[in-house]
């Protein structure tokens, strides 16, 4: 089982479909069941109208499911259910401090990916009992207070199918990062383990900019007892014209706007196939058959770089 797990946060561009086109592609040739998991729990940044947008995007692009679409903000009965099996083993503890707090009681400024590390200052005293001191309390309940996992010190290794193993010690990297977000809801990291875990999700396919959080997803896993943890595949993400990593802010890539345009879908898979060394050159083709045509041992591809030329092609395409 793998998930396709558009977050409705804007509008997706020509690197979410490589994304997705390989993930999609992978389970048609691996045997993998598909779920559509739309995740719209960061309330704050979803925007009306993108979860649907992204369904048909997907399915103009020709990728198909087999379960779902199902929405996080469907039912947040399994994370709370997570949190106070979490809370009632003392492994969580509210937090109310304010990023500048945090900040300012920091050491190391930041991380390469310009992370603030959480320097504990709310975790409870040593000696204390955490289960027995927030025993009851709602965690969910907002009201400015996150909740936070308190993390072991000692490397978390992980083994990425193609950027092969990792180690990376959480508590120096973020420290006690939040499960629960100060407005009430389950953060990224905790939603993203629950329902991998019960969805039976064995592949996780995506952006190598999560890479940074998978040994945080692996923890979990452990810390919640949820058995074997995924296989992980981190792909490589797509530059724009401009030089930088392409974004959901970047106008010119819109996916909708080479489909409102007339573009079919099957040009923007034909210049996926290059990209992801499935062809050559561009050359239009169906979903189905850049699966068929993608070599599941062979997947290794450089980041690529979208064109003038590229652009010039797909608008070529137009019926
Ligand atoms: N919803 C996330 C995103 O769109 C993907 C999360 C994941 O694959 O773990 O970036």
């Amino acid at each position: 089982m793998t998930r396709l797990a558009p977050s409705p946060t804007g509008t997706l561009h020509l690197g979410n479909a490589l994304t997705f086109v390989v993930n999609w592609a992978l389970a048609r040739r691996l045997g993998w069941r598909v779920v559509l998991r739309i995740e719209d729990l960061d309330a704050g940044r979803v925007r009306e109208g993108s979860a649907e947008e992204a369904v048909e995007v997907l399915a103009w692009l020709g990728l198909d499911w087999d379960e779902g679409p199902i929405k996080q903000s469907d039912d947040l009965s399994p994370y709370r259910a997570a949190l106070e099996r979490l809370r009632d083993g003392g492994l969580l503890y509210p937090c109310g401090a304010t990023r500048k707090e945090i900040e300012l009681a920091g050491s190391a400024p930041h991380d390469s990916d310009r992370q603030t590390r959480y320097p504990g200052i709310n975790r409870p005293a040593p000696g204390s009992d955490p289960a027995a001191l927030y025993a009851g309390m709602d965690v969910l309940a907002g009201d400015d207070v996150a909740w936070r996992v308190i993390v072991p010190e000692g490397a978390i290794e992980v083994v990425d199918e193609l950027l092969g193993p990792q180690s990376i010690d959480v508590q120096a990297q973020v420290g006690d990062f939040p499960l629960a977000t100060k407005a009430g809801l389950p953060a990224y990291q905790l939603a993203v383990v629950v329902d991998d875990a019960r969805q039976g999700v064995t592949d996780v396919v995506r952006g190598d900019d999560l890479l940074v959080s998978t040994p945080r997803q692996v923890l979990l896993y452990r810390l919640l007892g949820l058995g074997e943890v995924p296989r992980y595949w981190h792909l490589p993400l797509v530059y724009g014209t401009d030089g930088m990593r392409m974004a959901k802010r970047h106008d010119s890539v819109r996916l909708t706007t080479h489909r409102d345009a007339g573009v079919p879908g099957e040009r923007v898979i034909g210049l996926l196939a290059k990209w992801a060394g499935v062809t050559d050159v561009r050359e239009a083709m169906s979903a189905g058959e850049f699966a068929n045509r993608l070599d599941p041992e062979r997947i290794a591809y450089a980041p690529p770089r979208y064109t003038e030329e590229d652009e010039q092609w797909l608008m070529d395409g137009k019926s």
